[in-house]
């Protein structure tokens, strides 16, 4: 019987998707590729990918990007720290490695935001080192063909992920192997329902023998969600509304935001007024709900009600443009969009 690998790449061959970022070997495509794929959907990936790619097709033209210009090209992404990350790492490349992704990857793996996933896609995917990537596909692929029930996320866990895939990895083969792994596990042994009658690697599956694919992979149980209710002001004037520009150790940090307590604060409508003058030196008077909006960071389910704001002294605050370059918060942009929507 043909092994594991031979099985694999012979499927992967032929249903493979045609992504964009597996059209070359480009390691700073590979790179952002994999950066924009962490928490994020596929589908969701394709547009921004290719835009980014256009706005800064090396390193050294995302290396000098401004904050506004990354929130830009990040925009419909979210996990902006992933951009500024990868800003930090386009960086270095310039200053050690004149501009050229290192192929090396120790050099890899030392550069900011690159761990050992990330260093493992583009040593293996753009340079065809024999180097393991295990994401949550590959775990998922593993924990199950060799019915793994210790909890996935553990550092022995990960060593033995890491192992299983050198296992069976064709030396010659390493980029298309990994993404073979990745691809069956983003499509056919899927979290919640697994295909197995169209796996390549059944035939050796504990869990398909098993009957017990749908509880593997063991992880510990998520964090409790935690609901937030924050408020803010909604002050428009002009084309343009009151906001403030989120600091550093906030979530969304650069980006703007009506102005508010912060994303993650409870905050009583009697109490806005207040925190507005405490934090920005602004008097205003608040008024009636105009409009809210759910989102969630991490394990914080959120619910942001806006406002309306009549303003007597702006402050620190100022007024940004509402058009679609300037950086707003996802939040802020769905309860400008309420508004919007309930005026016309
Ligand atoms: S046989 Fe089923 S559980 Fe096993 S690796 Fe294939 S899809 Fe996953």
């Amino acid at each position: 019987m043909n092994s594991f690998a031979d099985r694999l790449l012979a499927w992967y061959e032929q249903h493979r998707r045609d992504l964009p970022w597996r059209r070359d070997r480009d390691p700073w495509a590979i790179w952002v590729s994999e950066v924009m794929l962490q928490q994020t959907r596929v589908e969701a990936v394709r547009e921004p990918f290719e835009r980014f790619l256009r706005r800064f097709p090396t390193p050294a033209a995302f290396a000098v990007a401004s904050d506004d210009e990354l929130l830009l090209a990040w925009k419909g992404l979210g996990y902006y720290r992933r951009a500024r990350l990868l800003r930090d790492g386009a960086r270095a490349v310039v200053e050690r490695h004149a501009g050229a992704v290192p192929g090396d990857p120790a050099a890899l793996l030392s550069l900011p935001g690159v761990g050992t996933y990330t260093k493992g896609a583009i040593a293996s995917i753009a340079f065809g080192h024999a180097e393991p990537a295990v994401d949550g596909n590959v775990e998922r692929v593993f924990a199950r063909h060799r019915g793994i029930t210790a909890d996935v996320k553990t550092a022995a866990s990960q060593r033995l992920l890491r192992a299983l895939v050198v296992e069976h990895l064709p030396p010659a083969r390493a980029g298309d192997f990994n993404q073979a792994l990745m691809e069956l596990g983003a499509t056919v042994c899927t979290p919640q329902s697994p295909r197995c009658e169209r796996c390549p690697v059944r035939s050796g599956c504990a869990a398909a023998k098993a009957g017990n694919a749908a509880q593997l992979p063991v992880r510990k149980p998520p964090r409790q969600a935690v609901t937030v209710t924050a408020r803010v002001a909604l002050a428009l004037r002009a084309g343009a509304a009151l906001g403030n520009r989120v600091p550093a150790e906030e979530p969304n940090a650069g980006q703007i935001e009506l102005p508010g307590a912060g994303i993650l604060r409870d905050l009583d409508p009697a109490d806005l007024a207040t925190v507005l003058r405490q934090r920005f030196a602004a008097r205003v008077t608040i008024g009636a709900e105009l409009a809210r909006a759910r989102h969630a960071i991490t394990h914080h389910r959120i619910t942001v009600h806006a406002h309306a704001a009549t303003v007597a002294h702006e402050g620190a605050l100022q007024w940004f443009d509402l058009a679609p370059t300037t950086p707003w918060t996802t939040p802020s942009r769905k309860l400008l969009a309420a508004v919007a929507a309930t005026d016309a």
